[in-house]
Protein backbone atom coordinates (compact mmCIF):
# COMPACT_ATOMS: atom_id res chain seq x y z
CA UNK A 1 0.00 0.00 0.00
CA UNK A 2 1.53 3.37 -1.01
CA UNK A 3 -1.70 5.78 0.04
CA UNK A 4 -0.98 9.65 -1.43
CA UNK A 5 -2.83 10.64 1.28
CA UNK A 6 -3.64 9.68 4.50
CA UNK A 7 -6.61 6.95 4.90
CA UNK A 8 -8.60 5.30 7.27
CA UNK A 9 -9.96 2.30 5.37
CA UNK A 10 -13.14 0.66 7.19
CA UNK A 11 -12.93 -3.18 6.79
CA UNK A 12 -15.81 -5.91 7.33
CA UNK A 13 -14.52 -8.07 10.24
CA UNK A 14 -15.94 -11.02 8.41
CA UNK A 15 -12.20 -10.07 6.53
CA UNK A 16 -10.52 -10.30 9.52
CA UNK A 17 -8.09 -13.15 8.59
CA UNK A 18 -7.09 -11.81 5.50
CA UNK A 19 -6.46 -8.64 7.46
CA UNK A 20 -4.35 -10.50 9.78
CA UNK A 21 -2.01 -11.83 6.91
CA UNK A 22 -1.63 -8.16 5.93
CA UNK A 23 -0.29 -7.31 9.22
CA UNK A 24 1.78 -10.09 9.51
CA UNK A 25 3.61 -9.19 6.32
CA UNK A 26 3.92 -5.44 6.98
CA UNK A 27 5.06 -5.81 10.34
CA UNK A 28 8.40 -7.77 9.09
CA UNK A 29 9.20 -4.92 7.04
CA UNK A 30 10.37 -4.45 4.20
CA UNK A 31 13.54 -3.36 1.31
CA UNK A 32 12.36 -0.56 -0.66
CA UNK A 33 14.54 1.54 -3.06
CA UNK A 34 12.18 4.12 -3.33
CA UNK A 35 12.37 6.47 0.13
CA UNK A 36 8.67 6.08 2.07
CA UNK A 37 5.53 8.12 1.16
CA UNK A 38 4.72 11.03 3.67
CA UNK A 39 0.83 9.10 4.14
CA UNK A 40 -0.02 6.18 6.36
CA UNK A 41 -3.09 3.92 5.76
CA UNK A 42 -4.57 3.24 8.84
CA UNK A 43 -7.41 0.30 8.49
CA UNK A 44 -10.43 0.29 11.29
CA UNK A 45 -12.23 -3.36 11.80
CA UNK A 46 -15.97 -2.41 12.34
CA UNK A 47 -19.30 -3.79 10.53
CA UNK A 48 -20.91 -0.36 9.43
CA UNK A 49 -19.08 2.86 8.89
CA UNK A 50 -20.64 4.79 11.21
CA UNK A 51 -20.39 8.43 10.58
CA UNK A 52 -20.51 9.26 14.34
CA UNK A 53 -17.47 7.50 15.29
CA UNK A 54 -14.28 9.40 16.20
CA UNK A 55 -10.81 8.13 15.48
CA UNK A 56 -7.75 8.96 17.27
CA UNK A 57 -4.58 7.49 14.99
CA UNK A 58 -0.71 7.61 15.82
CA UNK A 59 1.08 5.87 13.32
CA UNK A 60 5.03 4.82 13.61
CA UNK A 61 7.10 3.57 10.70
CA UNK A 62 10.99 2.83 11.01
CA UNK A 63 12.58 3.89 8.17
CA UNK A 64 16.59 2.29 7.88
CA UNK A 65 18.84 3.12 5.19
CA UNK A 66 20.71 -0.24 4.36
CA UNK A 67 23.56 0.26 2.16
CA UNK A 68 24.02 -2.57 -0.55
CA UNK A 69 26.71 -3.40 -3.56
CA UNK A 70 27.59 -4.96 -6.24
CA UNK A 71 30.42 -7.25 -6.22
CA UNK A 72 32.65 -6.91 -9.45
CA UNK A 73 36.02 -8.49 -10.69
CA UNK A 74 37.65 -7.39 -13.80
CA UNK A 75 40.56 -9.41 -15.33
CA UNK A 76 42.19 -6.72 -17.96
CA UNK A 77 42.17 -7.43 -21.73
CA UNK A 78 46.04 -8.58 -22.82
CA UNK A 79 45.32 -7.01 -26.60
CA UNK A 80 46.02 -3.17 -26.22
CA UNK A 81 43.56 -2.86 -29.40
CA UNK A 82 41.01 -5.25 -27.58
CA UNK A 83 41.40 -4.04 -24.09
CA UNK A 84 38.87 -1.24 -24.00
CA UNK A 85 35.97 -3.49 -25.41
CA UNK A 86 34.31 -5.32 -22.42
CA UNK A 87 32.65 -8.72 -22.12
CA UNK A 88 30.26 -9.10 -19.04
CA UNK A 89 29.36 -12.22 -17.55
CA UNK A 90 26.92 -11.33 -14.85
CA UNK A 91 24.31 -13.06 -12.26
CA UNK A 92 22.41 -11.58 -9.03
CA UNK A 93 23.42 -12.51 -5.40
CA UNK A 94 20.78 -11.18 -3.81
CA UNK A 95 17.54 -13.17 -2.86
CA UNK A 96 14.22 -13.04 -0.91
CA UNK A 97 15.42 -13.15 2.14
CA UNK A 98 12.64 -13.84 4.95
CA UNK A 99 9.37 -15.08 3.88
CA UNK A 100 6.30 -16.49 4.81
CA UNK A 101 6.91 -19.79 6.84
CA UNK A 102 6.17 -23.32 5.21
CA UNK A 103 6.32 -26.45 7.90
CA UNK A 104 8.64 -24.04 9.95
CA UNK A 105 11.13 -23.07 7.08
CA UNK A 106 11.03 -19.00 6.88
CA UNK A 107 14.04 -18.63 4.51
CA UNK A 108 14.29 -18.30 1.15
CA UNK A 109 17.81 -19.64 0.21
CA UNK A 110 17.46 -19.22 -3.45
CA UNK A 111 19.98 -21.52 -4.24
CA UNK A 112 18.62 -21.51 -7.91
CA UNK A 113 17.55 -17.77 -7.94
CA UNK A 114 20.43 -17.44 -8.44
CA UNK A 115 22.98 -18.73 -6.57
CA UNK A 116 23.39 -21.19 -9.81
CA UNK A 117 24.51 -18.23 -11.94
CA UNK A 118 26.54 -16.72 -8.79
CA UNK A 119 28.43 -19.97 -8.79
CA UNK A 120 29.08 -19.85 -12.66
CA UNK A 121 30.05 -16.50 -12.69
CA UNK A 122 32.62 -16.83 -9.76
CA UNK A 123 33.49 -20.36 -12.16
CA UNK A 124 33.84 -18.73 -15.06
CA UNK A 125 36.26 -15.70 -13.50
CA UNK A 126 38.44 -18.55 -11.92
CA UNK A 127 38.43 -20.37 -15.43
CA UNK A 128 39.48 -17.03 -17.73
CA UNK A 129 42.03 -16.10 -15.12
CA UNK A 130 43.93 -19.32 -15.24
CA UNK A 131 43.68 -18.69 -18.89
CA UNK A 132 45.23 -15.60 -19.11
CA UNK A 133 44.86 -14.86 -23.22
CA UNK A 134 41.86 -12.97 -22.65
CA UNK A 135 42.01 -10.15 -25.66
CA UNK A 136 38.90 -7.98 -24.39
CA UNK A 137 38.52 -6.83 -20.38
CA UNK A 138 36.29 -9.15 -19.12
CA UNK A 139 33.81 -8.12 -16.18
CA UNK A 140 32.29 -10.63 -13.71
CA UNK A 141 29.37 -9.06 -11.98
CA UNK A 142 26.97 -10.22 -9.16
CA UNK A 143 24.40 -7.91 -8.91
CA UNK A 144 22.40 -6.92 -5.67
CA UNK A 145 18.73 -5.68 -5.16
CA UNK A 146 17.44 -7.80 -8.96
CA UNK A 147 14.67 -8.97 -6.73
CA UNK A 148 13.35 -5.81 -5.99
CA UNK A 149 13.83 -4.33 -9.20
CA UNK A 150 16.86 -4.66 -10.96
CA UNK A 151 18.57 -1.76 -8.95
CA UNK A 152 22.25 -3.36 -8.66
CA UNK A 153 22.50 -3.79 -12.37
CA UNK A 154 20.68 -0.65 -13.36
CA UNK A 155 23.55 1.29 -10.92
CA UNK A 156 26.24 -0.82 -12.82
CA UNK A 157 25.41 0.22 -16.22
CA UNK A 158 25.45 3.72 -15.32
CA UNK A 159 28.94 3.43 -14.43
CA UNK A 160 30.20 2.56 -18.19
CA UNK A 161 29.91 3.42 -21.16
CA UNK A 162 27.35 0.79 -22.90
CA UNK A 163 28.82 1.52 -26.76
CA UNK A 164 32.31 -0.40 -25.09
CA UNK A 165 30.16 -3.66 -23.77
CA UNK A 166 30.78 -5.85 -26.32
CA UNK A 167 28.39 -8.33 -24.88
CA UNK A 168 26.46 -9.44 -21.70
CA UNK A 169 26.11 -13.04 -20.76
CA UNK A 170 23.76 -12.66 -17.69
CA UNK A 171 22.99 -16.23 -16.37
CA UNK A 172 19.98 -16.55 -14.24
CA UNK A 173 18.53 -20.35 -12.65
CA UNK A 174 20.82 -22.75 -14.23
CA UNK A 175 20.35 -25.10 -11.69
CA UNK A 176 17.83 -27.66 -12.94
CA UNK A 177 17.21 -29.20 -16.36
CA UNK A 178 15.64 -26.84 -19.01
CA UNK A 179 12.25 -28.71 -20.89
CA UNK A 180 14.77 -29.35 -24.02
CA UNK A 181 16.47 -31.96 -21.70
CA UNK A 182 20.22 -32.48 -20.10
CA UNK A 183 22.82 -29.77 -21.92
CA UNK A 184 20.93 -27.84 -22.47
CA UNK A 185 19.72 -24.17 -21.81
CA UNK A 186 17.76 -21.08 -23.04
CA UNK A 187 18.86 -17.76 -24.35
CA UNK A 188 16.30 -14.63 -23.40
CA UNK A 189 15.65 -12.14 -26.91
CA UNK A 190 16.91 -14.74 -28.85
CA UNK A 191 16.33 -12.81 -32.25
CA UNK A 192 17.00 -8.81 -30.75
CA UNK A 193 20.35 -9.98 -31.84
CA UNK A 194 22.85 -12.82 -33.14
CA UNK A 195 24.16 -13.35 -29.58
CA UNK A 196 22.40 -16.57 -29.72
CA UNK A 197 22.76 -17.90 -33.01
CA UNK A 198 27.01 -17.44 -32.33
CA UNK A 199 26.75 -19.24 -29.25
CA UNK A 200 25.02 -22.18 -31.18
CA UNK A 201 27.32 -22.13 -33.82
CA UNK A 202 30.28 -22.07 -31.48
CA UNK A 203 28.91 -25.41 -29.53
CA UNK A 204 28.18 -27.86 -33.22
CA UNK A 205 29.89 -30.87 -32.20
CA UNK A 206 29.69 -30.90 -28.51
CA UNK A 207 26.86 -32.86 -26.52
CA UNK A 208 25.76 -29.18 -25.20
CA UNK A 209 23.03 -26.70 -27.31
CA UNK A 210 21.53 -23.63 -26.70
CA UNK A 211 17.94 -22.83 -27.66
CA UNK A 212 15.62 -19.74 -28.08
CA UNK A 213 13.76 -19.12 -24.96
CA UNK A 214 10.78 -21.06 -25.19
CA UNK A 215 8.42 -18.84 -23.04
CA UNK A 216 8.27 -15.78 -24.83
CA UNK A 217 4.88 -14.83 -22.67
CA UNK A 218 6.88 -14.60 -19.98
CA UNK A 219 8.47 -11.49 -20.87
CA UNK A 220 12.09 -13.17 -19.31
CA UNK A 221 13.98 -11.25 -21.54
CA UNK A 222 12.75 -8.03 -19.40
CA UNK A 223 12.67 -9.75 -16.10
CA UNK A 224 16.35 -10.16 -15.17
CA UNK A 225 19.13 -7.87 -15.12
CA UNK A 226 20.53 -7.77 -18.93
CA UNK A 227 17.41 -6.01 -19.73
CA UNK A 228 18.87 -2.58 -18.59
CA UNK A 229 21.86 -3.06 -21.06
CA UNK A 230 20.04 -4.27 -23.52
CA UNK A 231 17.74 -1.35 -23.46
CA UNK A 232 21.07 0.86 -24.57
CA UNK A 233 21.92 -1.11 -27.34
CA UNK A 234 24.35 -3.86 -25.76
CA UNK A 235 24.06 -8.10 -27.14
CA UNK A 236 22.88 -8.49 -23.19
CA UNK A 237 20.80 -11.88 -22.83
CA UNK A 238 19.79 -14.27 -20.12
CA UNK A 239 20.74 -17.49 -20.25
CA UNK A 240 18.55 -20.08 -18.10
CA UNK A 241 17.34 -23.49 -17.62
CA UNK A 242 14.17 -23.10 -15.43
CA UNK A 243 11.38 -24.23 -16.64
CA UNK A 244 9.28 -21.05 -15.00
CA UNK A 245 5.83 -21.88 -15.69
CA UNK A 246 5.85 -24.84 -13.53
CA UNK A 247 8.39 -24.39 -11.34
CA UNK A 248 7.01 -24.85 -7.43
CA UNK A 249 9.71 -23.68 -6.21
CA UNK A 250 10.41 -20.72 -7.63
CA UNK A 251 10.49 -17.62 -5.04
CA UNK A 252 10.02 -20.62 -2.04
CA UNK A 253 11.38 -21.94 0.91
CA UNK A 254 12.10 -24.86 -0.89
CA UNK A 255 14.51 -23.45 -3.60
CA UNK A 256 17.23 -25.58 -2.17
CA UNK A 257 20.53 -26.61 -3.35
CA UNK A 258 19.42 -30.76 -2.75
CA UNK A 259 17.27 -30.47 -5.62
CA UNK A 260 19.75 -28.83 -7.96
CA UNK A 261 21.17 -31.37 -10.99
CA UNK A 262 25.15 -30.16 -10.23
CA UNK A 263 25.91 -32.12 -13.09
CA UNK A 264 23.61 -30.46 -15.82
CA UNK A 265 24.77 -27.29 -14.14
CA UNK A 266 28.53 -27.97 -14.51
CA UNK A 267 27.75 -28.60 -18.15
CA UNK A 268 25.96 -25.11 -18.37
CA UNK A 269 28.66 -23.45 -17.17
CA UNK A 270 31.45 -25.21 -19.48
CA UNK A 271 29.07 -24.43 -22.15
CA UNK A 272 29.04 -20.90 -21.57
CA UNK A 273 32.89 -20.88 -21.14
CA UNK A 274 33.51 -22.65 -24.59
CA UNK A 275 30.62 -20.67 -26.51
CA UNK A 276 32.09 -17.25 -25.30
CA UNK A 277 35.92 -17.95 -26.33
CA UNK A 278 35.31 -16.41 -29.96
CA UNK A 279 33.86 -13.22 -28.16
CA UNK A 280 36.64 -13.09 -25.27
CA UNK A 281 39.04 -13.48 -27.73
CA UNK A 282 37.51 -10.26 -30.14
CA UNK A 283 37.08 -12.90 -33.36
CA UNK A 284 33.63 -12.94 -32.73
CA UNK A 285 31.10 -9.75 -31.86
CA UNK A 286 27.41 -10.10 -32.04
CA UNK A 287 25.21 -7.62 -33.40
CA UNK A 288 23.65 -4.57 -31.66
CA UNK A 289 19.89 -4.92 -30.02
CA UNK A 290 18.22 -1.97 -31.63
CA UNK A 291 17.13 -0.11 -28.49
CA UNK A 292 13.88 1.34 -30.85
CA UNK A 293 13.09 -2.72 -30.85
CA UNK A 294 13.20 -3.34 -27.44
CA UNK A 295 10.42 -1.77 -24.83
CA UNK A 296 12.10 1.25 -22.58
CA UNK A 297 9.60 0.78 -19.67
CA UNK A 298 12.13 -0.46 -16.54
ZN1 LIG B 1 16.58 -14.33 -10.23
Amino acid sequence: MEPTENLIVILDPARAEDFQRLVDYTKRGRLTAEKPGAYSCVVALMTTPNAGVKFRVAANTIVRPVEIRNVVGVLPGKDKDRAAEMVVFSSHYDHLGIIEPVAGDKIANGADDDASGTTAVVALAEYFKKKNDNARTLVFAAFTAEEIGGFGSQYFSRQLDAKQIMAMFNIEMIGKQSKFGPNTAFITGFDKSDFGKLLQRNLIGTPFRFEPDPYPEQNLFYRSDNATLARLGVPAHTISTDQIPTDKRYHTVDDEIETLDLANMTAVITAIARSSAGIVSGQQTPTRINPEAVSQRP
